[in-house]
């Protein structure tokens, strides 16, 4: 796909760049970040599942939010947990209700 040009500023910069700018965490921090996040979609899409999670919790943090799987070691939100077992057990029933 093209990129729109207009008076040689690029309308369509980079979401990190701008993510680093406006966040103030600077690029290097960005990276930091993204590359966790793609090591962590690695490890959940790599999982031979179901993902068995348990929630992470620590004497600093008893509000419970994000779970990890002990398979994979991926970790996800509460939602996403919630909803992935919901999927699981939707899974499970279909079909049974003939
Ligand atoms: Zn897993």
């Amino acid at each position: 796909m093209n990129k729109p040009k207009s008076l040689g500023v690029d309308l369509m910069p980079n979401a990190l760049d701008v993510l680093a700018t406006v966040s103030g965490l600077g690029q290097q921090a960005v990276d930091t970040i993204i590359n966790a996040v793609k090591e962590n979609q690695r490890r959940l899409l790599a999982c031979e599942g179901p993902h068995d999670c348990v929630p992470e919790c620590t004497p600093r943090n008893q509000l419970v939010k994000k779970y990890q799987c002990k398979k994979c070691s991926g970790w996800m939100t509460t939602r996403d947990w919630v909803w992935y077992q919901e999927g699981l057990k939707h899974g499970r029933n279909q079909g049974k209700e003939d």
